[in-house]
């Protein structure tokens, strides 16, 4: 089975736990009501949001945020991926991304983020505020939300505003702002972040099977991967942090070259160029931190 419809049903399973959610009442049924008792397995931005708008922290909030950054330290930015409804509606809307959409190392530079400016901003217009302000048009909330909205109207027959006003913001911010992910999330960029600790489940080449370390002119992991990462030139390149696991440059690769093992040679901290595998390297290209 294909990574992509392996995401396309975990994506739907993310749904589905919230439709579990409701339909055992185990809270509001939004992601922020997984979870142990008052220990709910919130969005990370959400928590700081909450935390800064309300000016509490509270630690069951500390406790459900400190669960999320370890599992981003675990398995990195794949909630991007394989959990966020975006690519999901993305998909069943046929919006493709072009080549052009994708980020550059450049822009993936700090400053240059522009993910970042939409975070710092995020940030401050709660503060300002005191109320999470981009909430309101989260593509990730309004998702969950609409689905919510549409299970009251199943389950109670619930008319409510949400029907209409969720899914027009979110197909507008879909289909208007097709590069919402790569420019604008501010989770994204959190997670981003946080996945700078990642060193598990990196994506890993094996040298002695690929074609472009034996001569050939092979480069399809670089020219699928959407956040812009070349495995074979990290220097060059978008930082293995923003990887999110797709596993679209493994699915694409003639030589079955890619893995995605608990713990590779990369995940050793190293200097900022690129490593010349050596002969104590047994056959697995080193791909250089960034
Ligand atoms: S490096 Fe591979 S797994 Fe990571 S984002 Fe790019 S295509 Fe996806
Ligand atoms: S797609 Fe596979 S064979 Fe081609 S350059 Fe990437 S790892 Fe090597």
């Amino acid at each position: 089975m294909k990574s992509k419809t392996k995401r396309t049903l975990a994506a739907v399973g993310v749904l589905g736990l919230v439709g579990v959610g409701l339909a055992v009442h185990t809270g509001t049924g939004t992601p922020s009501a997984w979870g142990i008792g008052d220990i709910a397995a919130i969005c990370p931005l959400g928590a700081i949001e909450a935390a800064i708008a309300s000016r509490t922290i509270v630690p069951p909030l500390l406790i459900g945020l400190a669960i999320v950054v370890a599992l981003v330290v675990l398995v990195g930015r794949a909630f991007c991926a394989w959990g966020c409804p975006v690519p999901l509606l993305r998909r069943v809307f046929g919006i493709k991304e072009c080549k052009d959409d994708r980020p550059t190392a450049a822009e993936r530079d700090g400053i240059n983020d522009s993910r970042n400016w939409v975070l710092g901003a995020t940030v401050l217009t709660t503060a300002a505020f005191g109320f999470p302000v981009f909430c309101l048009i989260c593509p990730v909330g309004l998702s969950v939300a609409t689905f919510i909205a549409l299970w009251r109207l199943f389950q109670f027959s619930e008319i409510t505003l949400s029907l209409v006003v969720f899914p027009i913001i979110l197909v507008l911010e879909i289909v208007l702002l097709r590069k919402w992910c790569h420019r604008f999330c501010p989770l994204g960029a959190l997670l981003g972040l946080i996945s700078r600790l990642n060193r598990t489940f990196r994506p890993t080449v094996a040298e002695a099977s690929c074609l472009q370390r034996s001569g050939g002119s092979c480069s399809r992991c670089a020219d699928v991967c959407p956040e812009g990462i070349d495995l074979h030139h990290p220097e060059h390149s978008v930082s293995l942090a923003e990887c999110t696991k797709c596993g679209e440059c493994k699915d694409v690769c003639p030589a079955h070259a890619i893995s995605f093992p608990l713990l590779s040679r990369a995940a050793k901290p190293q200097r900022d160029t690129a490593q010349v595998p050596s002969e104590c390297d047994e056959g697995v290209v080193v791909v250089a931190e960034r």
